[in-house]
């Protein structure tokens, strides 16, 4: 039997390409991918609309975890190794320069996922990667003893050329369920996958007929039956053709995601839509167009000037209001129910949206199964697990990438420490 290779990664996506490169530039000379598909880093490709948000500028671990419904405080020591700060030097290192939009988010300085593709995929070739495409890990024989090697199995036309026992082996599938059998038949412990980052689907004519509108910032409450505290968020809100969407409800899905999957994709959303103005504030500002404006008619002149027209005179609708009625003539009842639609408009969740902006899975492997200083299994000596197959998720603007990038160095780094440790002249 040939020597077994120093290291197989299964998944050739961001956090898989991270860690082969990260290994190979620390000078392990025998270097695998597996790739299931025929092109690797297809997720990177298709990631933030083809120009890829590749992390965030957030420089403080403590805030960073506040970021990820899944995973939180658990990243704070690997996000204190490597950092959005180390992942923008590192892509500057193989030539992508980042810039940071407005709201945080940073991206390629050339706008295209290209180029990050292209960045990943050359620093791979030179430090002597080397790429399997069409080769799927079908199954893992783990180590009998300590000097003994991982037995592969493999599938797909790729498989003729890869090695088929390693020292070393990282799982690196994303969100693939294949990935999540192998680590479950390894031994470990995972979390049930459920989408999130997903938006919903309302049962709202009124509001479909605004598709594309944003209104910035609205307040939103999320109450799911059976669930005793409701999840909140605030931020700018994207109505869609069947419900809505936008950064506040993706965040709001993300936190949210397992007991919305528990009740159905059933609930009730709650919108503050002055995006959190006192209540005394609003009804003053009724006051005040009744007093000051009564000549005038309600869908003339909104009460919060932030608030989009065209959603004006919605929630004038669904306050049986006409527009076409003079301010100085509107009822108190009328004045209450626009009140209320303003500060608390409640709507039924009927189900998931038919995409998410930025679609991720949450579970997968426990945590508790890996040390988070080398991503090294805790069942299993010389494996290792990174990126999406873990038990992290974060919410939209690079989060997800970053951890990728942070699991994948981090297990590079291991893996090339352990092997020069091993003495197995796997270490050039
Ligand atoms: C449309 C879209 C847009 C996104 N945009 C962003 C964004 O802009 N910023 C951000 O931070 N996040 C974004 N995300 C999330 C991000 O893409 C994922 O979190 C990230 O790609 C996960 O990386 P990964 O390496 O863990 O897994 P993946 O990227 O899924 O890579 C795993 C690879 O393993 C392969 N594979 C699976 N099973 C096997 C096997 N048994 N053997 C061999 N190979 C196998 C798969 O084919 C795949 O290529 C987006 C996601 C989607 C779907």
């Amino acid at each position: 039997m040939s020597r077994p290779a120093a290291l197989v990664v299964a998944g050739g996506g961001a956090a898989g390409f991270l860690a082969a490169i990260t290994a190979a530039e620390a000078g392990v000379a025998d270097v695998h991918v597996l790739e299931a598909t025929a092109e690797p880093l297809t997720k990177v490709r298709i990631s933030g609309g083809g120009r890829c948000n590749v992390t965030h500028a957030c420089w403080d671990p403590l805030t960073l975890v506040g970021h990820y419904p899944r995973g939180s405080r658990a990243l704070r020591g690997p996000f204190s190794r490597f950092a959005p700060g180390d992942a923008v030097a590192w892509f500057a290192d193989h030539g992508v320069e980042l810039i940071t939009e407005a709201d945080g988010r940073m991206f390629p300085s050339t706008h295209s996922s290209a180029t990050v593709v292209a960045a990943l995929r050359t620093a791979a070739r030179r430090a002597g990667v080397q790429l399997h495409s069409r080769c799927a890990l079908r199954g893992v024989v783990a180590p009998a003893g300590p000097a003994e090697p991982f037995g592969l199995q493999l599938r797909g036309e790729g498989s003729g050329a890869a090695p088929v026992a390693c020292r070393r082996l990282l799982l690196a599938t994303g969100g693939h369920p294949s990935g999540r059998a192998l680590a479950a038949q390894l031994g470990h412990r995972l979390q049930a996958p459920v989408p999130s980052l997903f938006t919903v689907r309302l049962h709202e004519p009124r509001l479909q007929a605004l598709a594309g509108l944003v209104q910035e910032p609205v307040g939103l409450e999320l109450q799911i039956e059976g669930v005793a505290r409701p999840w909140r968020q605030r931020g700018p809100l994207l109505l869609t053709h069947w419900g809505c969407s936008g950064p506040a409800l993706l965040r709001l899905t993300a936190f949210a995601a397992r007991d919305l999957a528990a009740a159905g994709y059933r609930g009730w959303l709650t919108v503050d839509w002055t995006g959190g103005l006192p209540a005394a504030e609003v009804q003053e500002g009724l006051r005040h167009q009744r007093q000051q404006h009564g000549g005038r008619t309600l869908g003339a002149q909104r009460p919060v000037p932030a608030l989009r027209r065209r959603l004006w005179l919605a929630l004038l609708d669904q306050a049986q209001l006409a527009a076409d009625l003079c301010w100085a003539a509107l009822p108190r009842a009328g004045e209450q129910r626009l009140l209320q639609g303003l500060l608390v408009s409640r709507y039924a969740i009927v189900g998931r949206g038919p995409f998410g902006e930025e679609f991720v899975t949450a579970g997968g492997v426990d945590l508790g199964e890996v040390n988070l200083a080398t991503m090294e299994s805790r069942r299993v000596s010389g494996l290792h697990l990174a990126g999406e197959l873990l038990d992290v998720d974060g919410v939209t603007g690079g989060f997800n990438f970053q951890h990728c990038w942070t699991s994948g160095w981090l297990a590079g780094q291991a893996i090339a420490a352990a092997l020069a440790d091993s003495g197995s002249g796997d270490h050039g």
